[in-house]
């Protein structure tokens, strides 16, 4: 989709800071970081959020949770982390295309407000 943010940075059309990369998964720093670690990880193919992606190819979405634990890993985030993808308008999802947020390197607080 030419005019999603994500798809157009998966096809370097749009420049971000990349951390991990497999075939079908892209990892890459979130601009405005609300935590100290703070990575995106996408599909590279479109899906708009965890829902559909969970009922187009459930299997490209164990991909992007395995590729958000190899980023904690490398980050060495080993006092632990959160994922979290937020979906639709009240769980606060900005960018539709789906992404699973890998926070971490300080104590997040829970419930989130
Ligand atoms: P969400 O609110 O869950 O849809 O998250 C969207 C995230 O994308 C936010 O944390 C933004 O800071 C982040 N973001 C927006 N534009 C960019 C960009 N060009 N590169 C990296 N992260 C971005
Ligand atoms: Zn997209």
């Amino acid at each position: 989709m030419s005019d999603c943010l994500f798809c157009r940075i998966v096809a370097g059309e749009i420049p971000s800071t990349p951390v991990h990369e497999t075939d079908r998964t892209l990892a890459f720093r979130d601009l405005d970081p609300k935590a100290p670690t703070h990575v995106l990880v996408v599909p590279k193919p479109h899906h708009a959020d965890v829902a559909a992606l969970s009922d187009a190819d459930p299997a490209l979405l164990a991909d992007v949770m395995a590729a958000a634990v190899a980023v904690a890993r490398a980050e060495g985030l080993g006092d632990g982390y959160r994922l979290v993808a937020n979906t639709g308008a009240d769980g606060g999802q900005t960018v539709h295309h789906v992404h699973v947020h890998v926070l971490g390197g300080r104590g997040l607080t829970w419930p989130p407000g």
